[in-house]
């Protein structure tokens, strides 16, 4: 009797999955269908950019060097430096360089011709870079915001900076903040309502949605002197806070590498707290599926949206800083936080996905990425749980998978747009991680829109392999690695120690 009852428990899963499953490949067939037979404008070759990333997805050699030189170009203040460092980093390539690079070395090789080479490498960069980034300042990204309305897209504004080094930086990063809430209200309260972008399933949401990286806040980011740290920016995100108050504004604290992350939850739980913003501003805030503790994090969110009884939005995003999670804490030996499978990331953002549908009375959830499978799921998880769409939102990176934003518009999908604004400088580090993003072998849009591959491919459930790989370097001498103060444990123990 026990062994009927189980089987009959597990066909009903089996069922289930299996229906749930029909109802994501025909989600994801519905956006796949309409999409045109052209790249999104990063990848289109007969651009500059698109161009050298083909370069450097065939290349990997190519590719770091690509990385090495779009690092140091910023800071390079004459054109002799420029061609200099061109000439360093790729003329031992020869001969397997593309056509149109050859010509630019031999060019910055040249004592005449290598002054022409430098603005025009410098001036093709800023053209990349402005591919994802929405404007200079906030009237040129006004432009760009006002045309995204025109294509029935939300915007969420973020101004570039990060891993600010001195507290007069910060406090200019807060003040630009608090101007270009003030600069902007009026403008989007003007715009014609649409409801499709303007209210949810529960009423009105802000038009004017701004994004901010705790680390652009202060120069105090150490794990070891929090108590400065959370001071300093308590001060500066609490007028940020205000103003979005006094404007109606939504403010998102975005998550960026690992070491800062138990900072800006707890962050963004004292600001929950705060008796001043019981009524407002709405508050967002992120969660990285690529986390392996990331399950644990969203339900401590959701519990605090409970406990204090406001909606909060989630963004669920799979994370943009595997590389500096992988490279820089190994090398320090510490663990590492996030999964080392792509399937796996995947997999936990399909699971939290329902996690945060089946928690639609505490939050609003907002599913970032660019990948089909993924959106596709989450609006199938979403259908199944009988939740309307208007309960939750798309976002995607200005820039990128044009195409497929354009698909989910179409469908009636409330898109919302990440729109960077910025000089060249400050967003270096998001154009170095968003070429990361498109270029790895991993990527879903690479897979998409450069490699062709087949759609019953893409659409295919995530399987996770089996068990995790060993860790191969314990074996023989290891150096004691140093302590890792992001590590909650870590501090504590250390802090009783005295
Ligand atoms: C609106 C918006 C806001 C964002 N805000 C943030 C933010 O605040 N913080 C942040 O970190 N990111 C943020 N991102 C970036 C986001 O993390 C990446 O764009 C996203 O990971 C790309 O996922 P995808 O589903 O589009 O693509 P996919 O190609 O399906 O996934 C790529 C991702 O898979 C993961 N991955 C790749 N290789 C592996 C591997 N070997 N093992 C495990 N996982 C792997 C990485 O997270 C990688 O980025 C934001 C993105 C959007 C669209």
């Amino acid at each position: 009797m026990a062994g009927s009852i189980g089987r009959t428990k597990i066909i009903g899963v089996m069922h289930a999955e299996n229906s749930l499953e029909k109802k994501i490949v025909q989600r994801g067939k519905e956006i796949y269908s309409r999409l045109p037979d052209t790249s999104p404008s990063i990848f289109d070759p007969s651009w500059w950019s698109g161009h050298l990333l083909e370069w450097a997805m065939k290349d990997p050699d190519f590719k770091v060097r690509m990385f090495r030189f779009i690092d140091v170009l910023p800071v390079l203040q004459e054109s002799r430096q420029v061609t200099r460092f061109l000439r360093e980093y790729f003329t031992d390539l020869g001969e397997s360089l593309p056509e149109a690079f050859r010509w630019g070395m031999q060019a910055a090789s040249g004592p005449l011709t290598s002054r022409l080479v430098a603005p025009m490498v410098r001036k093709n960069l800023e053209l990349m870079a402005h591919r994802f980034i929405a404007g200079k300042n906030p009237a040129e990204g006004l432009r760009t915001l006002t045309k995204l309305r025109g294509k029935r897209i939300a915007f969420t504004l973020d101004l570039l900076g990060e891993a600010t080094l001195s507290e007069e930086e910060a406090e200019i990063y807060r003040q630009r903040y608090v101007e270009v809430i003030h600069f902007l209200a009026d403008k989007v309260d003007a715009w014609k309502p649409d409801p499709l972008l303007d209210e949810d399933h529960s009423g009105p949401i802000p038009r004017l949605n701004v994004s901010v990286k705790v680390s652009a806040l202060t120069s105090r980011l150490d794990p070891l002197c929090r108590e400065a740290g959370v001071d300093a920016i308590t001060a500066r995100i609490v007028s940020i806070l205000q103003a979005a108050r006094e404007k109606g504004a939504l403010v998102n604290l975005d998550l960026e590498q690992y070491d800062l992350k138990t900072f800006t939850l707890s962050l963004f739980g004292k600001l929950l707290k705060e008796e001043q913003f019981r009524d407002g501003p709405d508050l967002g805030i992120v969660v990285q599926a690529y986390l392996r503790d990331s399950p644990e994090d969203l339900s401590r969110l959701i519990r605090w949206a409970r406990e204090r009884k406001r909606r909060i939005t989630v963004r669920l995003v799979k994370g943009a800083y595997w590389d500096y999670d992988t490279v820089i804490r190994r090398q320090k030996g510490w663990s590492i936080p996030v999964f080392l499978h792509k399937e796996e990331t995947d997999a936990n953002y399909e699971a939290l996905s329902r996690v945060l549908l089946k928690n639609i009375d505490a939050v609003s959830p907002a599913f970032a990425g660019h990948n089909i499978r993924s959106i596709a799921h989450a609006l199938a998880v979403a259908e199944e749980l009988g939740i309307p769409s208007s309960a939750y939102e798309i976002q995607m990176l200005n820039g990128m998978a044009e195409p497929i934003r354009q698909a989910l518009v179409e469908l009636g999908y409330r898109v919302r747009v990440y729109a960077p604004i910025g000089e060249m400088l400050p967003g270096m580090a998001y154009l170095v991680r968003r070429l990361l993003e498109n270029t790895s072998n991993e990527s879903f849009l690479r897979k998409n829109f450069v490699e062709g591959v087949p759609f019953e491919d893409l659409i295919a459930p995530p399987v996770p392999p089996g068990k995790e790989e060993g860790d191969t370097s314990s074996a023989g001498f290891r150096n004691e690695p140093t302590a890792d103060f992001a590590d909650p444990s870590v501090r504590e123990t250390f802090e009783a120690s005295f």
